[in-house]
């Protein structure tokens, strides 16, 4: 190592990688065989919000499915603005990477789960309920025991490194890293509200810094929020759950709404209750042994007593915009899973496809980054130019605090008006106010988006609303 103006880097790699939740790990290993590899996490490896995944992977597996009907269902759930590229590419790859986790050693339970907006059974799950702890693990092994792969666990991307038009690395908490790609995974950014079923380091680190160094960033106010957490906590208790028979109850003891229905509207159904009970009761809770195990263990009994739960905010569906092989619109940077705006999504994510788009989106970054050109040597002795705004040191977009969380959750959380987002466009904190900019210019409700004020779809509306640093708005089309 060497040092430049006062910061140490390192060698030069092919491919840097700053996550290691399922996007990140599963791109190192596909690049590896290609290249050198270097994976960065702020956490420890086994932090990720992949680890906490538990419904599973949608894939068109079964006998009376296909991609066109997993397509179909992706594109309802999306309210008009899933990008129909993007979504065939996920739909019609996502039976060969659960192949390909299979191959690495995964091993899946042998049914298909169904989940609320899916018309078939297709949701491959491992170990009932503890899906992404199963895939995490067996990649994180993989990734450590590959020749070609190094793992920095603990180091924090401060700022990436941008230099003549092109990103070339990023600055770290320890040193400047130099690559000929660098792929953000560093996952969503809903621990920002108080009420979350995210680890706290989902903050949204990739979005921040990917937009202060001149990428755009789009679809920032849908967030979508889980219906079914339990009280007080962030445990997550699954759509499959609700697959297998479980039903929502009210103080009454009565149902009020279709529990597979999208998850926006069993959200709202909920919140518009306060607290609900999900009665677990009649369900073959055999199944779901790590949920059981997690609910005995705060003190409930499924099989006596129905749960108390509420909404919790759990995807962020917006992020870096990315084209089909991953590419922002800065060269040379890349961003997949949960950070990127790939438009699978469009205003709403259908249950089980985070994982999927983690593992085609990518694969194909892995893929596309490899033919990025060769970084000069002359680059070697080019001292990182800060990005605009960055802030070494200090947290990426400002503190992240209660009045942060609690503002965000009162003022952006499942129901928003003009008077909330105006009043949030003052936070210190920046993703914050980018996600306040684009809930209030976006003046309709449409998927996970809901405003008290504009309660209805406004077709002029049904298109991506991206921001640039130093630019006006846009609202684009996505083919
Ligand atoms: C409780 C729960 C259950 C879920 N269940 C499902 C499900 O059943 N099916 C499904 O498809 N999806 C599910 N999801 C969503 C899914 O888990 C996530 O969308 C997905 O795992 C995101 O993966 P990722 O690789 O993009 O990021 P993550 O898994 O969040 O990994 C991000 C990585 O980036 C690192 N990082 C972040 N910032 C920095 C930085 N500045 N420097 C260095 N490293 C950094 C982190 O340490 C971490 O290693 C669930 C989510 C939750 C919270």
């Amino acid at each position: 190592m060497s040092a430049i103006n006062g910061t140490r880097h390192s060698q030069d790699v092919d491919l840097l990688v700053v996550g290691a939740g399922v996007a990140g790990l599963y791109a190192a290993l596909c690049a590896a065989s290609e290249g050198q590899v270097r994976v960065l996490a702020k956490g420890p490896l086994r932090s990720s919000t992949s680890s906490l995944a538990q419904g599973g992977i949608a894939a068109a597996l079964g006998d009376d499915d296909t991609p066109a009907l997993h397509a179909e269902d992706t594109l309802r759930t999306g309210r008009g603005l899933s990008r129909p590229t993007a979504v065939g590419a996920l739909t019609q790859e996502a039976p060969a990477r659960i192949r390909d986790l299979v191959e690495l050693g995964v091993e899946f339970d042998d049914d298909l789960g169904l989940e609320g907006g899916h018309s078939r059974r297709r949701v491959v799950h491992a170990g009932g309920a503890a899906t992404g702890d199963r895939v995490a693990r067996r990649l994180v092994e993989r990734v450590l025991a590959h020749p070609n792969i190094e793992v920095a666990e603990g180091e924090r991307m401060q700022s990436l490194w941008r230099s003549q038009d092109r990103c070339i690395g990023v600055v770290t908490d320890r040193r400047a890293i130099r690559a000929r790609a660098t792929l953000l995974a560093t996952g969503g950014a809903a621990a920002l509200w108080s009420r979350t079923t995210n680890p706290p380091g989902a903050l949204g680190d990739g979005v921040i810094a990917a937009y202060r160094a001149g990428a755009s960033v789009a679809d920032l106010e849908f967030v979508q929020f889980h219906p079914t957490t339990l009280v007080d906590s962030t445990l997550l208790l699954s759509e499959a759950l609700r697959g297998e028979g479980a039903i929502l109850l009210d103080e009454f003891g009565e149902r009020f709404t279709d529990e597979l229905a999208p998850r926006d509207v069993v959200a709202r159904d909920i919140a518009a209750r306060g607290t609900v009970l999900l009665d677990l009761r009649e369900i073959d809770r055999a199944r779901f042994p790590s949920l059981m195990g997690s609910l005995m263990e705060r003190g409930y009994d499924p099989a006596e007593t129905p749960i108390p739960v509420a909404p919790a905010a759990h995807y962020t569906v917006g992020g870096i915009v990315t084209d089909l092989d991953a590419r922002s619109e800065l060269p040379g940077l890349y961003a997949a899973g949960e950070c990127a705006a790939t438009g699978v999504h469009g205003a709403n994510r259908l249950a089980s496809n985070s994982l999927l788009e983690c593992l085609v989106f990518g694969r194909r970054a892995a893929l596309a980054a490899l033919g990025e050109p060769r970084l000069s040597r002359h680059g070697h002795d080019v001292a990182p130019e800060p990005c605009p705004g960055s802030d070494p040191g200090h947290v990426l977009g400002g503190q992240v605090d209660e009045v942060v969380r609690t503002a965000l959750w009162r003022d952006c959380g499942l129901i928003r008006d003009a008077a909330g987002l105006e009043r949030l466009q003052a936070s210190s904190h920046l993703l914050t106010r980018l996600v306040a900019e684009s809930a209030l210019l976006r003046e309709e409700s449409r998927g996970s988006h809901f405003r008290a004020d504009f309660p209805v779809e406004n077709l002029s509306l049904e298109r991506h609303i991206v921001l640039r640093l130093g630019h006006e708005p846009a609202l684009e089309t996505w083919l």
